[in-house]
């Protein structure tokens, strides 16, 4: 019989046709890596899929490569390995940390959501279980490995990556991974050209195949700066003597945040009202971005005033006595779609007083009560009452950690030669489509947006 020796292939068993649930397999032969391992979330079709049988056996996966810590990337690792997986996954050591927490809030999310529904008897199953536990992910953190720089770091003698910060939070990189002769180039979800708090992206070089995300696929970020458009909505509210409530997510944007207003503060550029960081995991997420200081570009000065300038509000009972309170104040609460979280106890109070003001500041996935307020819905549903809205609603998408379709296309431009074939990925379909547009015409690059479950053979 003829020897032939195996191609390289991928198959996307998540993050194709919307943000979450990124998980990319890569396989040659019997060796399979897995880049990122995120939870479906929003919309309850997508969440669903996070209980359905896992598409490959756990237990044949070499290794996980991580490109970030968040959820969307990370949160299916506690079942993962609940289902067999033993192998290592690899990762930065901020995004070890930042996983560290956010695996262990979604743990607590899960248990509490299946208490939730025992106690109101509406689960289908009896006893309602939760996807995962905090058992689950100690389990899950003992796999943890960190690799400590950019240099490349091989799992076996036919398989390496290595690390690329790309300026999306705290830790996150962009991995080129070489399988066999092919390497693939993995964008991870793409940061800002300026990161307000974070190190611009480093270059990619050459690759044989390239998987980039598409959030922003469509839509360019306007150019106004955050930190103006930020002093003017918190100057206009005080002035009405209004709450100002950032729903924000705890990793990334709350410290982008807290920078933002600290300089504001020095500059006199807004009143002295009390500042509220009302969120235990953004606070955690805090102190371990103030004790990585390679993996960001701020002085120890600003890196001080940033811990410094807001109230750390640890305790629910101080969370809802500052909900209560009537005084002119700004709190930075999660969640960042307001799917859950502290921010939904101040929603409730502030949202049907108009002098109030809603400032979303990020990426706000389909039906989710962020997406509902930003166009404009008359009473939003909370705790299962109708709140009606009356508060102002502003956006600064400038803050976003995402980068636009220019910002995408700019890092595209920076590889020497175009990719056999790029994979769009990560965005809802009309996001990945205009990118797709976007790069055969201006690149002239080939690009496929492949479908759940897709399978393509990567030769060299
Ligand atoms: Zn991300």
């Amino acid at each position: 019989m003829r020897h032939q020796n195996p191609q390289p292939c991928i198959q996307f068993l998540g993050g194709v046709g919307t943000v979450t649930g990124s998980k990319f397999l890569v396989s040659l032969g019997s060796e399979k890596i897995l880049i990122d391992c995120g939870l479906f979330q929003g919309l309850k079709e997508l969440r669903l899929q996070n209980w359905a049988e896992f598409p490959i056996d756990p237990r044949s996966i070499t290794a996980v490569v991580l490109t970030h810590a968040h959820l969307d990337h990370s949160g299916y690792l506690p079942l993962l390995v609940k289902k067999g997986f033993a192998g290592k996954i690899y990762c930065t050591p901020p995004t070890r940390d930042l996983s560290k927490i956010i695996l262990e809030d979604s743990a607590e999310i899960q248990e509490e959501d299946a208490d939730y529904a025992n106690k109101k008897g509406y689960s289908k199953h009896d006893p309602a279980k939760p996807l995962y536990t905090i058992e689950d992910v100690r389990r899950s953190l003992r796999h943890f490995t960190v690799v400590p720089n950019s240099d490349w770091f091989k799992i076996n003698d036919r398989i390496k990556f290595r690390f690329k910060p790309n300026g999306h939070i705290l830790g996150s990189a962009f991995i080129e991974l070489k399988i066999g002769t092919t390497k693939i180039t993995f964008s991870g979800d793409m940061g800002r050209k300026n990161p307000i708090i974070l190190n611009p992206s480093s270059s990619p070089e050459k690759t044989d195949f390239l998987i980039v995300e598409s959030t922003y696929g469509d839509r360019l970020h306007p150019n106004l700066s955050p930190a103006r458009e930020l002093k003017r909505i918190i100057n206009e509210t005080l002035a009405r003597k209004g709450k100002l409530i950032i729903p924000s997510f705890a990793v990334g944007r709350a410290q982008d945040l807290l920078h933002l207003l600290s300089q504001l503060r020095a500059q006199n550029d807004i009143p002295n009202v009390p500042i509220y960081l009302d969120s235990p995991m953004g606070i955690h997420a805090t102190d371990i971005f103030m004790a990585h200081s390679k993996w960001h570009k701020l002085k120890n000065n600003e890196v001080d005033a940033l811990g410094r300038i807001a109230v750390m509000v640890r305790k629910q009972r101080n969370s809802i006595e500052i909900a209560e309170k009537k005084q002119s104040s700004i709190i930075i609460a999660g969640s960042g779609m307001l799917s859950g979280g502290r921010v939904l106890h101040h929603l409730e109070k502030c949202l049907p007083d108009e002098r109030n003001t809603v400032l979303i500041v990020g990426f706000q996935a389909a039906s989710t009560r962020g997406r509902l307020l930003k166009e404009g819905i008359p009473e939003l549903k909370i705790h299962g009452k109708y709140i009606p809205v009356h508060a102002r609603i502003e956006e600064i998408s400038g803050l976003s950690a995402h980068g636009d379709q220019k910002e995408i296309l700019d890092w595209l431009k920076q590889f020497k030669t175009a990719p056999k074939n790029t994979f769009i990925v990560h965005g809802e379909p009309q996001a990945s489509d205009a990118l797709r547009v976007c790069i055969q015409d201006r690149l002239g690059w080939n690009c496929t947006i492949p479908k759940p479950f897709d399978h393509f053979i990567l030769p060299n």
